[in-house]
């Protein structure tokens, strides 16, 4: 059976991750958190007291820095150098930072080869904001998920309070319409939906539900394939 490529694009909040590491699981694919890897640039920038402004600096701490996936007690994890950061890409403070790294075009140039490199193969679900548009415009299924800013906010919250951080939800909201006014008017690779993507709404849907339609749309082309190559 064909190898697919996957995407999953929409803003944040609303739900790529649980949604494609399911999926990815389900159909015994990689999950490509691209989010992650621009929250580890960040994360490696702030360290190094490099601002989001300084391109050059940025380049070369790209070229310099390794970022990779694993799996540590049953949960997916991101290692700079080696270290897991998983945690400490997550917070408010470093969500805004990407933002404004995710905007320099070095930064995206060097994230989008590694992505295309680690996906290439097919058999992956890469979930972020360009990945329809300009990291796999050719990919075999894509999915731009919305919900309105409000939603979002409140899931964001209810997760970093559950992970016991101290938040406040009109906060939580306010920064979560801070980057997508930044994801959005962005120059390079700004956050738009490819023509050819299946729109869902998530305002009113829970996780299976959404689940649900896009396990449907993978059997219809799997169903399509093989109508076509009869
Ligand atoms: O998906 P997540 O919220 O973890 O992404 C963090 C930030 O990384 C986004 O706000 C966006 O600025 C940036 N990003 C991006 N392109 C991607 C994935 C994420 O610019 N493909």
């Amino acid at each position: 059976m064909k190898k697919l490529i996957i995407a999953i694009d929409g803003p944040s909040g609303v739900g790529k991750s649980t949604l494609s590491k399911v999926l990815a699981h389900e159909l015994g694919y990689l999950n490509l958190d691209t989010g992650a890897m621009y929250r580890t640039v960040a994360l490696a920038a702030s360290r190094r007291s490099i601002d989001a402004s300084d391109h050059d600096a940025l380049r070369l701490l790209c070229d310099e820095i390794v970022i990779e996936f694993s799996i540590k007690g049953g949960k997916d994890c991101v290692l700079l150098n080696n270290e897991d950061v998983s945690a400490e890409i997550r917070t408010p403070e470093i969500s805004l930072l990407t933002a404004a790294v995710a905007a320099c075009s070095e930064v995206r140039q060097a994230m989008v080869a590694r992505q295309r490199e680690l996906g290439n193969a097919g058999g992956v679900v890469l979930e972020g904001r360009d990945i329809g548009t300009v990291v796999f415009p050719d990919a075999d299924i894509k999915f731009f998920l919305k919900a309105s800013a409000g939603v979002r906010g409140r899931r964001r919250f209810l997760e970093l309070q559950a992970n016991g951080a101290d938040v406040e939800l009109a906060r939580t909201i306010a920064e979560v319409e801070a980057r997508d006014e930044a994801d959005i008017n962005r120059a390079t690779s700004p956050l738009r939906q490819a023509e050819d993507a299946l729109v869902i709404d998530t305002t009113n849907l829970d996780i299976p539900q959404v689940l649900e339609r896009m396990f449907e749309t993978v059997k219809d082309f799997f169903c399509e394939q093989g109508e076509g190559s009869r």
